[in-house]
């Protein structure tokens, strides 16, 4: 007896091969009908026998191709259309687009095999791909996924590929990007005027340079890198004077496995996450010194060749450890457009290897750590955006615009939460741009009419971020607290919206519901019902308020007048402190009351700290001191807890401190006091999630904020905790740092009343 079905499928189902792989399925059961991609996913219509549809329906849900997610599947009753057999049919694009976006994918093997492959007909060619490899949200223009709206469109296919594209038993059936050499991009290399060389000639010419020590912008999957030979300690500094990047690490591309395993110690976590398809920057701790790369850092973030090209650029003799870091002046977001890329990286890339496939969108590498509850992502930009991190109850459109560093956005539609892609710090015009961009990006994509949107933003009102918020043509808006924000997140990944939890926040900076500078907080509640700030680091003062961030005897003047109170300070100008005129200026300032702000951050703590061991110059990138006092606490053994007390609600750092200041008078080494320090907080942490769980009856603690990036002291902390029967949890999705904002105002504003008036 024939029968009929429909099927509607949504998730991760366009641009991963799915529709051909519904047509092999069907086709194999003897069914007719048709498949498309609609606006908010896969629709399938299929007749035939009663037990073939059965069976069709069952391996569907079994065994989808590999990049595939499937979020939701539904089965309609449907009467037989009298179809003769299956079929592609053309994009339906009726209803407005939920469907999610595949994030980029790294080359996959048997298209590995084809590159280097001399009888093959894409033998070296730069942009082979396939249905399970190749670029997504860097090529996609709009919605539904289909060549004419990618930035492959002007390449029309030859008829070789065309057979390949229309064949439902070909690897390349309906791949969108599918090309080769004859009818397809290719890359040339050029100084910024003229072109110089083509195709492999180009990328053996590019190789040839890096090993001579030159610097050469290679065009990637979401933008610029700058590449050169990690092992010419001239070339890096070159690199780093030309790209105003005094001591931030650079990224590392290597070879191979086996060549990454020469560079840092090696873990099964982190091969896995090397491996994996969205091929991020790995840290990992470095075996050997490379000088310039990673000053001050026990660690390198290195990672392996994801695209064609780079696979392309080691065989033709590049050297086996490269820099390559995101191409842009200091801290401006990454050059993706050839002619922008020509004008602002003039006079650092010697060369250009440029691709004439353009980038839609810019889409930085991610940066992912593993650690003592799993991997953490610090990035999340390519291979992972912009997919659907969280189920949410909004009720209507949501966007969150995050926070005013490490930017990313949020927008949630039909309960999705899509969290772009690192956007960057917003100080920066092109940022601030680049902000801008990003959300008219992906609010067209989804059709979403901004008029009726809920816009969650920041409480600091003078954050770009907030008001470029209160500038958009929404419905409504939501000021949502930066640590609650923070703290809400990790719930939100884990889909644990009900949940009471103590929230501990650690951050840098965040604007508090008084106004004052936020960043040792603890909370209880739930992304439901809200958090209750119920303790908190004991307040400092701060001079200069956020501007402090850049001095850390700067930020030092205030928590050490509290150390004052407790005990004599010894004169700090003075071996073995040091402390630079700076350091007396803003004592007067803070005497005189002169532009000082109090605060709770913790990332001020921290800064306090390594200018007690010695980091007293200014920093050159964000937290830079607080990293530079793990990575030297990381070198010594276990040590003691300095001490460091909890009552009712302050966390007191001011004995904590003073010890410090004894051991280094001692001549204690500057590792071993940075171990004490760093366990002593962990400590008082740790009385302090113990009291409070207590007395609330939780029996989860959650931690975000950027001091969590710390792997030391998040491993300390499950260390101490892992007697008490409190669980940990921290974030999996979405980064500790204000990169994870965005999805934290996100999933608060889900749950936010309109005041009635
Ligand atoms: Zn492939
Ligand atoms: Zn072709
Ligand atoms: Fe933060």
């Amino acid at each position: 007896m024939s029968d009929a079905r429909r099927f509607r499928i949504q998730g991760v189902v366009q641009g991963v091969g799915f529709r051909p792989f519904v047509y092999r399925l069907a086709r194999r059961q003897g069914l007719a009908g048709w498949v498309l991609n609609a606006g908010d996913g896969v629709e399938i219509h299929a007749e035939g026998a009663d037990e073939a549809l059965a069976r069709f329906a069952e391996e569907l849900r079994r065994q989808p191709p590999p990049a595939a997610e499937i979020a939701e599947l539904q089965t309609v009753p449907a009467s037989p259309e009298g179809c003769e057999r299956f079929e592609i049919r053309q994009s339906a694009t009726t209803r407005a687009p939920t469907v999610r976006i595949s994030p980029d994918l790294a080359v996959c093997d048997p298209c590995l095999a084809e590159l280097f492959d001399p009888t093959d007909r894409r033998h070296r060619y730069p942009y082979i791909n396939c249905t399970d490899c190749g670029p997504r949200y860097t090529i996609i223009q709009g919605l539904p996924y289909d060549r004419p709206l990618t930035t492959m469109r002007q390449w029309p296919m030859c008829d070789a590929c065309a057979d390949e594209y229309h064949d439902p038993g070909d690897r390349r059936f309906h791949a969108q990007p599918v090309a080769c050499p004859e009818c397809g991009p290719t890359y040339f290399l050029t100084d910024g005027e003229e072109e110089l060389e083509r195709g492999h000639a180009a990328i053996r010419e590019t190789a040839d340079r890096l090993r001579e020590g030159g610097i050469v912008a290679v065009k990637g999957l979401g933008g610029y890198h700058l590449a050169c030979d990690a092992e010419n300690e001239d070339a890096v500094q070159a690199l780093r004077e030309r790209k105003f990047r005094k001591d931030k690490p650079f990224a590392l591309m290597v070879r191979d496995l086996e060549t990454a395993r020469r560079l840092v110690d090696w873990t099964a976590d982190a091969d896995a996450l090397l491996e994996s398809v969205v091929r991020p920057i790995v840290l990992a701790r470095a075996r050997r010194g490379l000088a310039g790369v990673a000053p001050d850092n026990t660690d390198f973030g290195i990672m392996l060749p994801s695209t064609p090209l780079h696979h392309l650029l080691f065989e033709s003799g590049a050297p086996g450890f490269l820099v390559m870091t995101s191409a842009n002046r200091s801290s401006e977001p990454i050059a993706y457009e050839d002619d922008d890329a020509f004008e602002r990286l003039a006079g650092i890339a010697d060369r250009f290897l440029v691709g004439e496939r353009p980038i839609a969108r810019r889409v930085d590498d991610s940066v992912v750590r593993s650690g003592p509850s799993g991997p953490t992502i610090l990035r999340r930009a390519r291979g992972y955006a912009p997919g659907v991190v969280a189920r949410l109850p909004a009720r209507r459109p949501l966007l969150a615009v995050g926070a005013d560093l490490k930017n990313t956005v949020t927008l949630v539609v039909n309960g999705d939460a899509f969290v772009s892609q690192h956007i960057g710090d917003l100080g920066h015009p092109a940022a601030r741009e680049a902000f801008r961009a990003t959300i008219s990006d992906l609010t067209t994509m989804y059709e979403i009419d901004p008029r009726r949107l809920l816009v969650a933003h920041d409480l600091h009102p003078e954050y770009a971020s907030t008001v470029h918020a209160r500038e958009l043509e929404a419905s409504e808006w939501v000021a949502v607290q930066h640590h609650r924000a923070h703290v809400a997140a990790v719930l939100a990944e884990r889909g644990e919206l009900e949940t009471r939890v103590l929230g501990i926040a650690f951050d840098g900076t965040g604007y508090g519901d008084d106004g004052s500078i936020w960043g040792g907080e603890l909370f209880v509640g739930s992304v439901a019902q809200g958090f209750d700030r119920v303790a908190h680091l004991r307040p400092a003062t701060l001079v200069g308020g956020d501007a402090a961030a850049r001095s850390p005897v700067q930020a030092a003047v205030g928590f050490l007048a509290e150390v004052e109170t407790l005990v004599d300070l010894p004169d700090l100008s003075a071996p073995p402190f040091r402390f630079p005129p700076r350091y007396d200026q803003a004592r007067r300032l803070f005497e005189a009351g002169v532009r000082c702000f109090p605060t709770t951050s913790t990332g001020r703590l921290f800064d306090t700290a390594a200018a007690l061991l010695g980091f007293t110059r200014e920093v050159n990138f964000e937290a830079q001191a607080a990293s530079w006092l793990e990575h030297r606490a990381r070198q010594a053994s276990p040590a003691e807890a300095f001490p460091c007390s909890f009552r009712d609600d302050q966390l007191d750092y001011r004995p904590l401190l003073a010890e410090v200041i004894e051991a280094r008078r001692r001549g204690e080494p500057v590792e071993h006091i940075a171990r004490g320090f760093q366990r002593g907080l962990a400590t008082g942490l740790r009385d302090a999630a113990v009291h409070w769980a207590d007395r609330a009856d939780l029996e989860i603690v959650v931690l975000s904020g950027g001091v969590f990036q710390n792997e030391l002291l998040l491993r300390d902390l499950a260390e101490l905790l892992g007697t008490s029967g409190l669980e940990i949890w921290t974030h999996r999705a979405v980064p500790p740092n204000d990169g994870g904002i965005s999805l934290g105002q996100a999933a608060l504003a889900a749950f936010w009343e309109p005041q009635q008036t």
